[in-house]
């Protein structure tokens, strides 16, 4: 955790020493023909960091995995942590930086209620590493030259806010503690908020959304490191309580799962933690059957229940990973079926303005010409509720 790489300059002095003095190419890439050199390419990723809502913070694990000398264009990966100014496209005019609408659903600041009986409590607003196409750019990470966030501190004066609402409201059973990422809180705070959730009687389980796992799994086999044990203390306490508790956790590629993640999803199922995965679908990283096939398969060999696959959601600056709808639902098609049901995640649609997850095939109605489909969801203020998808602009007819 302390070895992330955080920031231009720092990032700048990574490249200089990992990319070769020529790029490779791997096939012919569309607007990215000029860069040549290594300095080409540090350019262009400065430049790109500048038009990106996301700061910018990679751990060794992730940096460790991206392929710098034969292929750091098209490397999967870096398309996700890392822009670049020649591969950006248009925002569709319909993006925003909060597109779930999670501001308008929190009646106390970091807790957005929307289901009647579940909540997400945003804990903090710092994560181990920056996702370029993050849902909560409005909030999470270091202010950048085009996004001044909404913080949401990690104190115990505003958590009480939150906790207070929580024991007052009987119809809640289930909290989501996230942020930024629970990763980013203190082992001991770890404790604290989920003794204290699972004290509440009408709370009947929580889970802790972290990438963690993904993306600095040697923390988890660290014995100097307590965030483990503390998270594994709370599953004994919920257990005993007969609540469960859960890490939801994200992977988004095979190439994110190495020996280290095997052993460290080894000791958590040793310990009887169950996680779960949710991932993001996102263009150029992991929107083909093979790879899609491969990451389901792959988590589900170490235990890690591949729960969702999302649609990615329409969060201004990231056009370049956003894919058509059309693309999650031939997704689905293509793998249903070749793995036991239980292991089959949901291809879903978090439906922008807070109409919440959806079934990707699921929709009323989809105009592939103008890429809008329509969702019906039930509104928690009452009655149901058309919503709107919108796929990318590059995907439409001109
Ligand atoms: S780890 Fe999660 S919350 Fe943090 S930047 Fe990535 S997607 Fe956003």
């Amino acid at each position: 955790m302390p070895n992330t790489v955080q920031g231009a300059p720092s990032l700048f002095k990574f490249l200089e020493t990992v990319l070769p003095p020529k790029i490779p190419r791997n096939g012919e890439i569309q607007g990215q023909e000029h860069i040549q050199s290594r300095e080409d390419f540090i350019i262009d990723v400065m430049d790109g960091i500048k038009l990106a809502p996301m700061s910018t913070r990679l751990t060794p694990h992730i940096l460790s995995r991206i392929d710098w000398a034969g292929n750091p264009l098209a490397d999967p990966l870096r398309r996700q942590f890392l822009p670049m100014k020649s591969s950006l496209l248009p925002d569709h005019p319909s993006l925003s930086l909060d597109s779930l609408h999670e501001t308008e659903d929190s009646p106390v600041p970091g807790l957005v209620h929307r289901y009647p009986h579940k909540a997400l409590f945003l804990a903090t607003s710092v994560c181990p590493i920056y996702c370029r196409f993050c849902t909560r750019s409005y909030s999470v990470g270091g202010e950048t030259d085009s996004v001044k966030k909404a913080r949401f501190l990690p104190t115990r004066k505003r958590w009480e806010k939150v906790f207070e609402h929580i024991e007052r409201t009987p119809a809640l059973n289930d909290i989501v503690i996230s942020g930024g990422d629970a990763y980013y809180l203190e082992p001991e705070h770890v404790w604290e908020i989920g003794k204290r959730l699972l004290s509440i009687p009408h709370i009947r389980r929580i889970r802790y959304a972290s990438k963690g796992l993904a993306v600095c799994p040697s923390r988890v086999l660290d014995s100097t490191d307590s965030w483990t044990s503390a998270l594994i203390k709370v599953v004994e306490f919920g257990r005993n309580e007969g609540k469960t508790v859960a890490w939801h956790t994200h992977f988004n590629h095979p190439n994110e799962i190495t020996w280290v993640t095997r052993l460290a999803a080894w000791k958590l199922f040793q310990n009887g933690v169950t996680v779960r995965n949710q991932a993001a679908l996102l263009r150029g990283v992991n929107d083909d059957v093979s790879t899609m096939k491969k990451l389901i398969y792959s988590l589900a060999d170490i235990n890690i229940q591949p729960y969702y696959v999302y649609q990615g959601d329409m969060v201004r600056g990231v056009e370049d990973l956003r894919t058509p709808l059309q693309t999650i639902i031939e997704l689905e098609e293509q793998i249903r079926g070749t793995i036991a049901g239980f292991l089959m995640p949901q291809f879903a649609v978090d439906l922008p303005a807070g109409g919440g997850k959806r079934l990707a095939c699921s929709y009323e109605s989809y105009d592939r010409r103008t890429g809008v489909s329509t969702f019906v969801a039930p509104s928690v203020k009452g009655g149901n509720r058309v919503f709107e998808y919108h796929d990318p602009l590059w995907s439409l007819e001109k």
